[in-house]
């Protein structure tokens, strides 16, 4: 039923004929009558456009290829082979399957988020956190919000809105990018009062900072550098002192703040939540989905009226965490109730006590498979390196660890060719996220873990290299 073209104009066939295919209705059936109209429309303007005729089977099939692109998920599951175990652009902590079960749970049906089943009262959404930090970190209370950045928003604004804050010059941080320091002050409406220099800040300098217009002092884990040489900052149990004294709020961000000792497991040493507690801050703000495990969330734990005062701010209700984070973080904080087992069931401390003997002996079972799919087209080897943790924690601390490195066959000088295989990489169903070093890619092993879903990979890689 396809009309004769007009003078001028390809020969494509109608709308109607396509839909009415037996492959137009394979298309309706799979993706839905609306986005195939769609497809088929942009399909049959852009060879109207450029001149070039068609036939169904031919629409059919550029439609198709359309839509799948199109209801390709936009956040897609990757591998992090990058060595950095919390990617901050990769989705940082992967969450274990406990918190996944309770998040899954949470989102299928109604929940007690805000209802006391003892009293059939209306009850706090905190509460099915706050119990099991209390425990975990000896604070008398704690609560939760969207993120560490929002935790600080929420303790400078209820607690220094229109007054001043003090903090060092050495510790006015930046973490990657979006979070600066003094911008997160001035958008909390807290005056920043900068003592110190860049590399020396004395009690003095503070002491001599307090006056009637302090709202509070805070001190800033500067975990993601370090100040060496002439340096001098002054200890938070000095800080906490002076804070007392003076009758203000003393508030330490941890940033990553870790609720056990790593040094169990050989990692090195991170300040965790109960030392910063025990050394006088009234306050502690750290992140759910950093060295803690868990989703993203920012944490606040210290004196139960300052945590009170935060609670009834505004601005926590535009900062809550909803019912699915909520669940997922209760069953992450279930599992520090049994640090023996801790290591296994906790995907960020697994990767990171990963021992370098395990992640080397990974290297050899895959690099003969990996040999075979580059044959020909790149040089795979293994090569010893260095893991770290990410997202700020302990950044000169790197942990020992075990990669495939791919070189490209005559690779120039220009890195055309790693850049190829890099790409390549990136574009398989289960993107592959390394690192390119030196002319070569590197792939840390220390996050993998699904070896057979990697291996899986390989021919798709082959064929990628030879298109
Ligand atoms: C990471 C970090 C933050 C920001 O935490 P988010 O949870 O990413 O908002 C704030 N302060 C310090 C010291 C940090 O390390």
């Amino acid at each position: 039923m396809t009309a004769a073209p007009r003078e001028g104009r390809a020969a494509l066939p109608a709308v109607d004929a396509i839909l009415r295919s037996a492959g137009g209705a394979r298309l309706i059936a799979q993706f839905g009558r609306t986005l195939v109209l769609d497809a088929v429309r942009a399909v049959l303007a852009m060879r109207r456009e450029s001149g070039e005729a068609g036939s169904v089977d031919t629409v059919i099939a550029e439609a198709a290829a359309a839509l799948e692109k199109l209801m390709q998920p936009s956040q897609r599951q990757v591998f992090n082979l990058t060595g950095t175990v919390l990617h901050t652009n990769l989705g940082r902590a992967p969450l274990p399957e406990e918190a996944i079960e309770a998040a899954a749970a949470a989102m299928r049906a109604p929940s007690s988020l805000e209802y006391d089943l003892a009293t059939g009262r209306r009850g706090e959404r905190d509460d099915h956190i706050s119990g099991w930090l209390v425990r975990l970190t000896g604070a008398p209370a704690a609560l939760a919000v969207n993120n560490n950045a929002g935790a600080l928003v929420l303790a400078l604004n209820t607690l220094a809105d229109g007054r001043e804050t003090i903090v060092s010059r050495g510790e006015l941080i930046e973490i990657g990018g979006s979070f600066r320091l003094p911008d997160i002050m001035a958008r909390a409406g807290t005056r920043l009062r900068e003592v110190g220099t860049t590399n020396r800040t004395h009690l003095a300098d503070f002491a001599a900072a307090i006056g009637p217009e302090t709202g509070l002092i805070l001190k800033a884990h500067t975990s993601n550098y370090a100040i060496e040489g002439f340096t001098a900052a002054v200890p938070a149990a000095k800080l906490a002192g002076l804070a007392r004294e003076h009758g203000v709020p003393f508030i330490e961000d941890l940033g990553s703040g870790s609720l056990v000792d790593l040094d169990i497991w050989g990692l090195p040493h991170e300040p965790t939540v109960a030392e910063a507690l025990a050394q006088g801050a009234d306050l502690v703000t750290f992140s759910g989905d950093k060295l803690l495990g868990g989703p993203q969330a920012g944490l606040v734990v210290g004196h139960a009226d300052l945590v009170a005062r935060l609670a009834k701010n505004p601005l926590k209700r535009a900062l809550r965490l909803d019912k699915i984070r909520l669940a997922a973080l209760e069953a992450v904080l279930r599992l520090y109730a049994d640090p023996d087992r801790l290591a296994q069931r906790l995907p960020t401390l697994r990767l990171l006590a990963r021992p370098q003997s395990e992640i080397a002996a990974l290297a050899e079972r895959l690099l003969p498979a990996v040999q075979r799919a580059l044959a020909g087209l790149a040089e795979a080897g293994i090569a010893e390196t260095r893991s770290q943790i990410g997202s700020g924690a302990l950044p000169v601390s790197l942990l020992p660890s075990a990669a495939l490195v791919l070189r490209p066959m005559g690779a120039g000088k220009s890195g055309g060719a790693v850049e190829a295989l890099a790409s390549t990489l990136r574009h398989l169903p289960t993107p592959v996220i390394g690192r390119i070093e030196a002319g070569k890619v590197v792939l840390d092993l220390r996050c993998l873990e699904d070896e057979a879903g990697f291996l899986d990979q390989l021919a798709e890689l082959r064929a990628g290299l030879l298109r």
